[in-house]
């Protein structure tokens, strides 16, 4: 989600008793951004935006880059403090504060831009509840007469399929905190910035490793997933919440687990 500084979980610009307002997807906004506006450009600098897996996978293949090169390239890592687990976040440019794909024109990724700013000036909490990330005196885009319901907003930026894919992503968190576990081991922080962010990667560790001799996959899902990186990444959804959250989402093969039981019972 994109933050505005100062403004996470941010839910919209106060009301006239200091509340927040929280829109549903019926209320309306006005909104219109052009290159004749003053401030255009000026909300895509100094500005957190993290990224979700579904960003870095558009993203790195909108600039035809692997994974491990966009990563490297253009983003951050951290640990997300509630979960332990690893977060990603777009770098701007250290001395301009811009973001590296800002141009005179515009965005240069626009068609394949993230979730976060598709959704401004609009954004979403953690709660699912939308409000307006952007102050009208500065994002002057708010005073245009173009009305929008936030439903049509939605729909008109291309949010369905990320909003899709997040709910997917979103299950390894909730189950995370449902279980109150926090993730410690670095290798297991490994596995799942590897499994999310860093697909290509993923799709190397899947069918190079003893991965495919070890689980049971079936020969529908290995083809889609060898074809389709959407289906991979659903997969690696999968395979992480198998390994955090303990899901049985994956079956060891049987054979596997005997040839395991024989080894022990020669030991014993
Ligand atoms: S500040 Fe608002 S109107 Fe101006 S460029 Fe950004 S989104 Fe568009
Ligand atoms: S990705 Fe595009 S829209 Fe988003 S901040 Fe960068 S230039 Fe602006």
């Amino acid at each position: 989600m994109r933050f505005l500084p100062g403004g996470k979980g941010s839910r919209g610009e106060p009301g006239k008793d200091g509340t927040a307002i929280v829109f549903t997807t019926e209320s309306k906004f006005n909104f219109n951004c052009h290159h004749d506006l003053s401030c255009f450009t000026q909300c895509c600098r100094e500005i957190n935006i993290f990224l979700t897996p579904y960003d870095v996978l558009r993203m790195k293949n909108h600039l035809q880059m692997t994974s491990g090169e966009f990563l490297q390239k253009y983003t951050a890592a951290l640990i997300a403090e509630n979960t332990g687990l690893p977060v990603v976040l777009l770098k701007m440019d250290e001395k301009t504060g811009r973001c590296p794909f800002v141009t005179e024109k515009g965005c240069q990724i626009y068609p394949d831009r993230p979730w976060s700013c598709r959704m401004y000036p609009l954004n979403q909490d953690e709660n699912g509840n939308y409000g307006l990330a952007a102050d009208h005196t500065r994002c002057f885009g708010l005073n245009e007469n173009r009305e929008w319901r936030i439903g049509e907003w939605l729909a008109d930026q291309g949010l369905d399929v990320y909003n899709e894919v997040e709910a997917l992503f979103g299950k390894i968190g909730e189950q995370l905190k449902s279980s109150g576990h926090k993730i410690r081991n670095p290798k297991i922080q490994d596995m799942y910035y590897t499994a999310c962010y860093d697909l290509d990667k993923f799709k190397r560790f899947i069918f190079e490793s003893s991965f495919l001799k070890v689980f049971e996959v079936d020969r529908e899902t290995i083809e889609k997933i060898k074809a389709d990186e959407l289906e991979l990444l659903k997969f690696a959804f999968r395979w992480v919440l198998f390994g955090v959250a303990d899901n049985k989402s994956f079956k060891i093969k049987d054979e596997v687990l005997e040839a395991k039981r024989r080894a022990l019972g020669k030991k014993a």
